[in-house]
């Protein structure tokens, strides 16, 4: 596989990170992960505004522009031969020399940027988005600048785990006794044919793909509705589901053990699975 690393493609056996990386060394750093499908990239446009933001947000200078970007995305794409999975991109504060916790002068110690693909065959027809997935429910215990997408993932992969243990596919995050968002994704229910998701603020990611389903959402005339829900809520609905850039619309057949309806995937998940999936695909570049 050809990854790129400051400026250079190289075999991943042969790419090199300083062991002073901010990144490495204190998690500080911003990502985006951008999925590919048809050899194409989705919502790209979406990816690159929201690292700008988070870039901002953190004072990290961007190391390229938009332009330069895609052109590595394509060439990466193209080169791995990558009809359906994702393309990951890191932009960490850089390496300067030594571990200190002041931010280092951004004239001399310039952000490192990481781009690497992952081949997903069979991404779109998932199987298990027939099936649905089962989810559990954890206490929300990160930082509160969960609108920054940065690379600390410590408390998502050990809910992750937590759900593993637990028999599940993923925990729901609450706070407050409201459900944020998934460990790596933004979450919905359906009650009375109306779709529920926690409005945006700095207690969630701003997710790129709940953006678009929620647009093609409204497109269809089915109603939305911005506002946090709780668990109980979720158990009692419809419908639940999730959204990510690399699971596209993900029905949720059980929370905590009970069923969510039915327990089996509902229409309102499958239509909007459907919906982006179309129009994605057709606006991929
Ligand atoms: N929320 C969190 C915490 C995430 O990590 C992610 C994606 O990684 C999302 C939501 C979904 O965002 P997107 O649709 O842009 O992938």
């Amino acid at each position: 596989r050809t990854v790129f690393v400051n400026g250079e493609y190289l075999p991943e056996t042969e790419a090199k990170v300083s062991i002073f990386d901010r990144g490495f060394l204190m998690a500080d750093g911003v990502y985006e992960v951008t999925s590919v499908l048809d050899g194409k990239l989705i919502d790209f446009d979406g990816h690159l505004k929201r690292l700008e933001r988070s870039l901002n947000e953190l004072g990290i200078q961007k190391p390229a522009e938009f332009d330069d970007l895609l052109e590595i995305h394509r060439k990466l794409v193209a080169d791995n031969g990558i009809e359906e999975g994702m393309v990951y991109l890191q932009i960490t504060r850089g390496s300067p020399g030594d571990r200190d916790f002041v931010f280092p002068d951004p004239e001399t110690t310039r952000p490192t940027l990481v781009l690497f693909t992952q081949n997903k065959p069979g991404l779109a027809d998932n199987p298990v988005a027939k099936q649905g997935i089962k989810v559990i429910s954890i206490e929300d215990i990160r930082w509160g600048r969960r609108d920054i997408k940065t690379v600390q993932l410590l408390y998502p992969s050990m809910g992750k785990m937590m759900a593993k243990k637990a028999g599940c596919d993923d925990a729901w995050l609450v706070e407050d006794g409201f459900v944020t968002e998934g460990t790596s994704n933004n979450t919905y229910i359906v009650k009375g044919g109306k779709i529920i998701t926690r409005n945006l603020s700095n207690d969630i990611l701003h997710g790129i793909t709940r953006a678009a389903v929620l647009k093609f959402a409204r497109e269809a005339q089915m109603e939305v509705e911005e506002r946090p829900f709780t668990i109980e809520e979720a158990q009692g609905a419809e419908e639940a589901f999730f959204t990510s850039a690399s699971a596209f619309v993900m029905p949720v057949i059980e929370v905590d053990g009970v069923k969510v309806g039915e327990g089996k995937v509902g229409p309102v998940a499958t239509r909007l699975r459907e919906i982006y999936l179309d129009e994605s695909r057709k606006a991929g570049i």
